[in-house]
């Protein structure tokens, strides 16, 4: 069980990550809405583990990932993107994000991700 936030500006995306999320048992201890309230919270709740959208409003998830990292090295941080997001892939590899899952989110995939990272 690992206590997580999610970072999404979209309300949608935040309610399929919280259900699929709670019902593999984890805690979902935050939602942020874009990067900088992600990062805030970051600082607040200090997370297990933060999923982390790419394309949001005010600071983007690859800049929120990044100060992420800056506050806490060994911060665990899954990336979601969307379809022609190479670039910002790329980048978000290069900033240290944990994992990646592509939208549309499958339940399968996000619990195994999830699994994986948090060695269980
Ligand atoms: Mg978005």
């Amino acid at each position: 069980m690992a206590r997580i936030l999610i970072v999404d500006d979209s309300r949608t995306t935040r309610k399929i990550l919280r259900q699929i999320l709670e019902e593999s048992g984890h805690e979902v201890v935050g939602e942020a809405t874009n990067g900088e309230e992600g990062v805030l919270q970051y600082k607040e709740l200090r997370p297990d583990l933060t999923t982390m959208d790419i394309t949001m409003p005010i600071v983007d998830g690859v800049e929120a990932l990044q100060q992420i990292r800056e506050l806490d090295p060994e911060a665990k941080v899954i990336m979601i993107s969307a379809a022609g997001q190479k670039h910002k892939v790329l980048a978000a590899m290069k900033a240290g994000a944990a994992e990646f899952l592509t939208k549309p989110l499958d339940e399968e995939e996000i619990t195994e991700r999830i699994n994986k990272l948090l060695g269980a």
